[in-house]
């Protein structure tokens, strides 16, 4: 996919691969500034999104009490279910932003 680009900073066209870090021919500006940009501010949301659903499972020890284990069993259960949820709920507002 070759395409020619009019360079925001000289004027002058330049083969562009349509890639937000392609540079110009003639001046090495960046073609695509606002592609760039717009790039990395959904890398940044994506990583925020990732550090925001990151949850901290409840450990299970071999040496806790029985009822200990089965408090942290039901706790882990709603914490894999609301993973489970919340994955599905991303997944799905993916395809259908897609
Ligand atoms: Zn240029």
């Amino acid at each position: 996919m070759n395409a020619s680009k009019k360079c925001p900073h000289c004027g002058q066209w330049s083969a562009w691969n349509q890639s937000p870090h392609d540079r110009c021919e003639h001046c090495q500006g960046i073609l695509a500034p606002d592609a760039l940009a717009r790039q990395q501010a959904q890398s940044l949301r994506k990583q925020e999104e990732k550090e925001r659903f990151t949850v901290d499972f409840i450990q299970i020890n071999p040496e806790d009490p029985w009822y200990t284990k089965f408090f942290k069993r039901i706790g882990l259960g709603f914490q894999l279910t609301f993973v489970g949820v919340v994955s599905f709920l991303l997944w799905l507002i993916a395809v259908l932003a897609g």
